[in-house]
């Protein structure tokens, strides 16, 4: 057990987590996956209180605490990167090979943001604005990598 410390100082402690988990997508979370996976098309959930279309969707409005799960909408399968950062290194547990681009992105309908992958352009000149699309993967892993990326418009 003690060689597993680092005892020349007092500041740092190794370690090693090992964390399976397994994560259920949930009703409104398996809807949204399966209509991506068959048909192609990303929804999103209104609030009827306040207007705000969330994507991903949610079960409860986080302005309002309604319950919005049953109140589905399409929005667009285009939208624009408002924030991004440049992925470098590699990782079993990341979906692609470095370097790449992972932006947050708001949908064309949609008043929150979704994180994905945006690829087709140099990662020097991603911006804030820039226009994407979804790209649909051919095969499906029944996750949100069915979008298998955005690309610029
Ligand atoms: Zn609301």
């Amino acid at each position: 057990m003690k060689e597993q410390f680092d005892t020349s100082n007092c500041f740092t402690i190794q370690g090693k987590l090992a964390l399976p988990y397994s994560y259920f997508a949930g009703r409104v979370g398996s809807r949204f996956l399966i209509r991506i996976r068959d048909e192609k098309k990303i929804m999103g959930i209104r609030c009827n209180r306040c207007a705000k279309v969330y994507v991903p969707p949610r079960q409860t409005c986080d302005v309002c605490m309604e319950d919005i799960r049953d109140n589905w909408v399409d929005v667009a399968s285009e939208g624009e990167v408002t924030n991004f950062t440049v992925v470098r290194y590699r990782d079993k547990h990341l979906p692609k090979d470095p370097p790449y681009v992972l932006a947050v992105i708001r949908l064309d309908g949609a008043d929150t943001c979704l994180a994905h992958v945006v690829q087709g352009v140099d990662p020097a000149e991603v911006r804030a604005g820039l226009r994407v699309r979804a790209v649909f993967a051919p095969e499906t892993t029944n996750t949100l990598l069915d979008i298998d990326h955005f690309e610029p418009v």
